[in-house]
């Protein structure tokens, strides 16, 4: 089964053997048509990447750009007196979730004849998409804040991407990413919808590796919303599929000091400012109004956490063997907010991106 294209405004269709990052009809964003799920069956059990799941993910397989990615360990853990289940996606080939998106778009961007792409990132997308690039003979540009980690930086540049140092916050670079998208394709990873195409087979993981079924709920830190829009659509195909029956409640989880996800779903506002959790540190959110309508749909919330808090989530983490990078102890440290059972938490980035902040850390807690 192929996707096509869907303008979700003007319910315009193309077929997606093209590659696009906005609408034709009125440059809006597009989406892709319903996938149809998969039964236990479909799996590929040999498979020990996301590909297994190749029976519901609509590139061809023949021509995939992977480095073996997905099939990331379900952890179970005693978080704190809690029954917790960790997904640990910060073990991914790039350290970060975000392998799980471009492994699908690098290889429909490759079917499609893709020889040059641009992106933009806070610096975890972009260091997977300069890996992803590389790995299938792709050049890449990509745009980062000059306030982006070094370890992101560097991982950009060591893959052999053209590395772009942007002035201004996350948004400056968006706006200079969109004035250079005039010359060379844009693949933004918040706007191709093919990477949503693969962080869908976060759902399939959870239901393969719960024995076939979905789990009460599942939080995670939001930015863009990838992880919690995938979960969405990957939960809704087994849905109808008949493979689940009901939701699981997704809770997107925000820094309090960057949470505009949290004023569009309650009108709660706090003072913005800068966040250790650079990762999810976007103030416009492009799909947002689809991030709360798929929290809403489901039942989550929209909890936020503070600097101290997430700092604090972040050393106790380590302390117990999870090494992780700041934005990926968000959703840790709002646990008190998300009081559900069976709950799974999705870990999103290795602790190795952020040395430094370990080691201040380190610091202070001696002095
Ligand atoms: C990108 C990123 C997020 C947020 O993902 P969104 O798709 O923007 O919601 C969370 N954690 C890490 C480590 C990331 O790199």
């Amino acid at each position: 089964m192929r996707a096509s294209y869907i303008n979700p405004r003007s319910g315009a269709i193309w077929p997606a053997d093209r590659a696009l990052w906005r609408a034709p009809d009125d440059d809006g964003l597009l989406g892709l048509t319903p996938g149809r799920g998969l039964a236990r069956e479909e799996i590929e059990r040999s498979d020990p990447s996301l590909w297994r799941y190749r029976a519901a993910i609509r590139v061809g397989y023949g021509g995939r750009v992977s480095l073996g990615e997905g099939f990331t360990p379900l952890v179970e853990t005693d978080w704190e007196g809690r029954r917790l289940l960790f997904k640990c996606e910060q073990l991914m080939p790039t350290g970060s979730f975000k392998d799980r998106g471009t492994t699908v778009m690098m290889s429909h961007l490759k079917e499609a004849g893709v020889e040059a792409l641009l992106e933009d990132s806070s610096g975890n997308a972009g260091a997977s998409i300069a890996a992803y690039a590389a790995a299938a003979g792709i050049r890449a540009r990509i745009m980062v804040p000059e306030s982006a980690p070094a370890a992101k930086r560097v991982q950009i540049a060591a893959a052999g991407a053209g590395l772009q140092e942007v002035a201004g916050d996350r948004d400056a670079v968006e706006r200079a990413a969109l004035a250079a998208a005039e010359e060379l394709f844009y693949a933004s990873h918040n706007r191709q919808p093919f990477f949503l195409e693969g962080t869908k087979t976060l759902a399939f993981e959870l239901w393969e590796q719960l024995d076939f079924r979905a789990p009460a709920a599942v939080a995670a830190p939001c930015g863009n919303g990838a992880n919690i829009l995938g979960l969405y659509m990957g939960f809704r195909e087994l849905q109808a599929a008949g493979q689940i029956e009901a939701l699981p409640r997704l809770h997107a989880v925000q820094a309090a000091n960057n949470s505009p996800i949290r004023t569009l779903f309650d009108g709660w506002t706090a003072p913005q400012g800068p966040t250790v959790a650079d990762g999810i540190a976007t103030a416009r959110p492009i799909r947002g109004q689809a991030v709360v309508d798929a929290v809403r749909a489901t039942g989550g919330s929209v909890p936020v956490a503070s600097e101290e808090a997430i700092l604090g989530a972040l050393g106790r983490l380590a302390r117990s063997g999870s090494f992780l990078e700041p934005t990926s102890a968000v959703a840790v440290a709002a646990l008190p907010q998300i009081p559900d059972e069976d709950l799974v938490l999705v870990l999103t980035g290795s602790g190795l991106k952020a040395l430094d902040i370990h080691a201040g850390l380190l610091t202070t807690s001696k002095s």
